[in-house]
């Protein structure tokens, strides 16, 4: 057989590619064809690129490979497919492809490989934190940030743009292991605390614990499941990811479901069961771990409220992230439970279906692109008036925020838990705080709500003076 730009290790599948009838219905939902308008840089065009990468002599281009890089792997392309198209399983079948067959350049695999050994290890994050509190208080960062500079230095620039600026507690915070149920256990839930998100959002994962726990959870956050993979899922580095994933089955044995507050990691868990399809060991552990992985907004709909919800008067706009809206089909559930907070508004922007420029690690690598439709979404944001934004993934706040501060609006960036955190402790309007989220929880150190001894979270079931995150401000 001849050779083709693809391997013979799970090529994109032809009768997938034979599903597109080349409309086109998906192109103006497609951000990167919004932003250039080039058929190659939509889906229509990009799955006629994996299918001449299937044919006989086809070799894997540095043209095939800029286009692919390009794709932000949102999956709104799925979401507008009239006819059903798997794009989702056909990108996640190239972007392996891509890794295993084209040589990136030195400097590139380099930054790469910096990405993922950094940010899928939590310890590694936490002993960054002194580092970049430090940097955070000095003089350096304003002037790093100076967009000529930022421009100059390319996705080390990107980088530091993203990088937020935490608090030095952030090196020293735990979940506790077990947080046990407000009143009737419903179930036992898994919850992960994610890499990115377990340093630079300690708030969320404890604001996340608190409200499941309110509402009947018990809650098991074990320390041990370092990430589950999707950075590298979604960038092709498939072994990587599986390495990763394959530690987390055994982890959560034993609970009912797998809560997820983060739409990155959700997607790909709920993805396992493709992901291990050809491993004879653990293709049936993953596929069972899969079935009970939910995002905590799906969870906490299904199962309905209990703890009371007191009133929040706050205009927010909601922010649709990719992996949770197009490649997870939830829109309705984080809508449902935040429209259940008396006094919240909930406002819908222009161009949800939009990506933000996040996409994992695409705003790293790619940064012009993800700059361009991050100052979109941003104006979109603006433009609805809201005191507040409200978005389920840690990537789309860091993307949201930055592009917020550049645009220069104070306007915060909050997640559902948080908000819901706050109408379960009665915290009222939270005051004006800056949309970087190194002001969850404020500048101070040492000040944070400490576990109780028993494991279960301080402030549960009592009303506190102020939320999660404003009273340290
Ligand atoms: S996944 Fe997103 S960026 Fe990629 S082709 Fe589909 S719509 Fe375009
Ligand atoms: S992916 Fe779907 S919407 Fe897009 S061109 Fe093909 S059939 Fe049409």
């Amino acid at each position: 057989m001849a050779a083709t730009a693809f391997d013979a290790h799970h090529p994109p599948d032809q009768a997938l590619i034979d599903d597109c009838v080349h409309c086109g219905f998906c192109l103006p939902t497609c951000p990167t064809y919004v932003l250039w308008g080039e058929e190659m840089d939509s889906p229509r065009g990009r799955i006629v690129l994996m299918e001449r990468g299937l044919d006989e002599g086809s070799e894997m281009s540095a043209q095939m490979v800029t286009h692919f890089d390009r794709c932000l792997g949102c999956m709104a392309c799925v979401t507008a497919c009239p006819s059903g198209v798997q794009y989702d399983k056909l990108i996640e079948a190239t972007r392996p492809q891509v890794e295993r067959n084209h040589k990136r350049p030195p400097g590139e695999r380099a930054f790469r490989g910096f990405v993922f050994a950094t940010f899928t290890h939590p310890a590694r994050l936490r002993a960054l934190v002194p580092l970049l509190a430090l940097y955070g208080r000095s003089g350096l960062k304003k002037l790093v940030r100076k967009p000529s500079l930022v421009r100059l230095l390319g996705r080390l620039g990107a980088l530091e743009k993203l990088t937020p600026a935490v608090p030095l507690r952030a090196a020293v915070r735990r979940l506790p292991e077990v947080t046990p149920a407000v009143g009737a256990k419903k179930a036992r839930v898994g919850l992960l605390q994610g890499c990115v998100q377990r340093v630079f959002f300690g708030d969320v994962n404890e604001a996340t614990c608190r409200a499941l726990a309110a509402d009947g959870f018990e809650v098991y956050a074990p320390s041990s499941v370092r990430c589950c993979g999707a950075l590298m899922l979604h960038s092709g580095d498939e072994k990587g990811a599986r390495d990763l994933a394959g530690r987390m089955f055994e982890a959560f044995e034993g609970c009912d479901y797998v809560a997820v507050n983060a739409a990155g990691c959700g997607s790909s868990m709920k993805d396992y069961g493709h992901v291990f399809r050809d491993d004879p060991e653990l293709a049936a552990a993953a596929k069972s771990f899969s079935a009970k992985v939910k995002d905590v907004t799906e969870l906490l709909e299904e199962q309905g409220p209990v703890a009371e919800r007191h009133a929040v008067p706050l205009k927010v706009a909601y922010h649709d992230a990719c992996h949770l809206a197009h490649a997870q089909g939830i829109r309705a559930q984080p809508r449902a439970l935040l429209g259940r907070i008396p006094g919240l508004e909930l406002i819908e922007p222009a161009e949800w279906e939009i990506c933000c420029g996040s996409a994992g690690i695409y705003n790293l690598m790619q940064p012009q692109a993800a700059s361009d439709l991050g100052r979109r979404k941003a104006e979109n944001l603006i433009a609805t008036g809201a005191d507040a934004i409200v978005a389920g993934n840690p990537g789309c706040t860091l993307q949201i925020a930055a592009q917020l501060e550049e645009l220069g609006h104070d306007i915060p960036v909050y997640h559902p838990m948080e908000l819901l955190d706050m109408a379960i402790m009665g915290a009222g309007a939270p005051a004006k705080r800056a949309s970087r989220p190194r002001s969850r929880g404020g500048g101070g150190d040492g000040d944070e709500s400490e576990p109780t001894p028993e494991g279960g979270p301080a402030g549960v079931g009592r009303r506190r003076g102020a939320p999660t995150g404003q009273e340290r401000t």
